[in-house]
């Protein structure tokens, strides 16, 4: 077995009384961590579950995901992590679209499993317990190679609905040889994982790395600010992964300016650029952040900036990681040139073969060596990428391409705007035109009217919005992206 099912083995011939989760009070070694996958695949395959199957798995961080994970890795099976903000019907079509026949989760998320769906459901805790306590832990003899399919993991979810993401052994394998090759991650680090699992920037870019290299994984079944500071003083965190979002709550927090953070080595971003107002405070306290760029469907690593170039380079998502190549592309075909705007392709081992039962969307984006990430980016003379949006969210004005995410950057930095998203509507002179909807901030009032004369001053004329609405709320994806298409039909439908 050459997947990602051998590593607790593979670790616990070297180093099987080191640390490698810490969940709740309870530290479990590699030895455990590797006896306790093996016991799980013996008790799925007594179920019946075999090469092939799938093995969904609902519930926060816990050992008994990653058990699940490498017990499915074992057998060559499908690992499917569900995410445990979705709804229940949500969750009946992710069960259903991926045939799932196994499911494993958290006593606390019965409530969003339907019943019947799936044929062999078990509970975590002690239904769990009993079930590994009953197995055998002999090895496990399935033959499983770095190309077969090891993961479906569905996509956020913001341009429409989720895709099952397929991902290789091979995949997750070069995606986390990506990281350790570009981070100075030890085998003494302690990861804070606070970012959920069931995403692919906690799993792949922050777990399975660690677990390759020996470390250790404090797992965390939500994020909490404050709670976040007292473990990384108490429990020595050394390597930290999270959203922009993540970090500023913890900066925020009555204890952050006594907070002791010397153990903290290595703080990660991905997911969205990290705001300068946010690089400065943490460098004011001597950190600085790597960050990152990527998606589900590439493992998810892209490009990356390490924190030598945070500051120097704010704003940009870096360049790409070691064994992964980057092309830009313009509309007609072309590479973009310097500076010019092109779509993101991405290519190399981290990049899945597509996705799950969706032939035809698999054929409009996976060509042949080249994914289409559907964003659009700009490189400067040194190779440095800057996302600019998704192409999609693009809209052209009077000849112009206006990238909303550089229209809210401008808005949210204007007093009492809390959130907002612009998008482009129709319109007989200009072909379309900006619409930019507005959270207000708590107790603030804001004047439309004001909010444009505010952004003329800081955007060309092309890219000011015609109109700005107020509302109370976004509507957003589970995991906090704005869904554009949804807020089009709440406001122009
Ligand atoms: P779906 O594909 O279902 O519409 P999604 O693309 O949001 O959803 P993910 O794979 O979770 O699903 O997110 C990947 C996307 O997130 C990227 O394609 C990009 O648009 C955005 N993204 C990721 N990292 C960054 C970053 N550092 N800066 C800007 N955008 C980013
Ligand atoms: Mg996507």
């Amino acid at each position: 077995n050459q997947g990602i099912g051998s590593w607790p083995a593979r670790r616990a011939r070297k180093t099987p009384h080191r640390t490698a989760l810490v969940h709740g009070g309870h530290r479990h070694s590699y030895a455990d961590l590797h006896e306790r996958s093996t016991r799980l695949a013996h008790a799925l395959r007594t179920a019946g579950i075999r090469r092939g199957d799938r093995i969904a798995y609902l519930g926060p961080n816990h050992p008994s995901f990653l058990e699940t994970l490498f017990a499915a890795g074992l057998l060559g099976a499908l690992f499917v992590p569900l995410n445990t903000r979705l709804a229940l019907p949500e969750i009946a079509h992710q069960l259903d679209d991926c045939g799932a026949r196994a499911l494993i989760h958290a006593p606390g998320c019965a409530p969003l499993v339907p019943s019947g769906a799936v044929p062999v459901t078990v509970r975590t805790g002690e239904e769990y317990e009993s079930w590994l306590a009953g197995a055998d832990r002999t090895p496990i003899d399935e033959p499983v190679g770095l190309d077969d399919t090891c993961l479906i993991m569905y996509t956020s979810g913001t341009t429409g609905r989720p895709k099952g993401a397929m991902l290789t052994h091979g995949n997750l394998t070069w995606n986390a040889y990506n990281v350790l090759v570009d981070t100075d991650l030890l085998a003494d680090d302690v990861a804070l994982v606070s970012a959920p699992l069931f995403h692919t920037g906690g799993l792949n870019m922050l777990t399975l790395p660690v677990l390759l290299k020996g470390g250790a994984c404090l797992l965390t079944e939500s994020f909490d600010p404050a709670g976040a500071l007292e473990l990384i003083a108490r429990e020595r965190i050394s390597y930290m992964f999270g959203v922009p979002t993540m970090y500023d709550l913890m900066a925020r927090q009555d204890g952050w300016a006594d907070a002791d953070l010397r153990s903290l080595r290595i703080l990660n971003c991905g997911g969205a650029p990290v705001p300068r107002p946010l690089i400065d405070t943490y460098l004011r306290r001597g950190l600085s952040f790597q960050q990152g760029y990527g998606m589900t469907e590439a493992g998810p690593g892209v490009l990356f900036l390490d924190a030598e170039h945070t500051a120097g380079k704010a704003g940009s998502a870096g360049v790409p990681h070691f064994f992964t190549d980057v092309l830009l592309t313009t509309a007609d075909g072309r590479e973009a040139g310097l500076g010019e705007v092109g779509e993101v392709l991405v290519s190399g081992p981290n990049v899945g073969p597509g996705y799950w039962g969706l032939p035809e969307a698999t054929g409009l984006a996976f060509h042949g060596e080249w994914f289409r990430s559907g964003d659009a980016a700009r490189a400067d003379a040194d190779g440095y990428l800057t996302i600019a949006d998704r192409i999609k969210d693009m809209y052209i004005s009077g000849g112009e391409n206006v990238y909303p995410a550089e229209v809210e950057e401008a808005l949210l930095a204007l007093p009492g705007v809390a959130e907002c998203a612009v998008y482009g509507v129709p319109d007989p002179k200009w072909g379309e035109v900006g619409r930019a909807v507005v959270v207000p901030a708590a107790g603030a009032a804001v004047d439309p009217d004001a909010l444009l004369a505010a952004l003329a001053g800081v955007l060309a004329k092309y890219k000011l919005p015609r109109t700005v609405l107020l509302a109370d709320e976004l509507p957003r994806t589970a995991s906090g992206k704005i869904l554009k298409h949804r807020l089009r039909a709440r406001h122009d439908g």
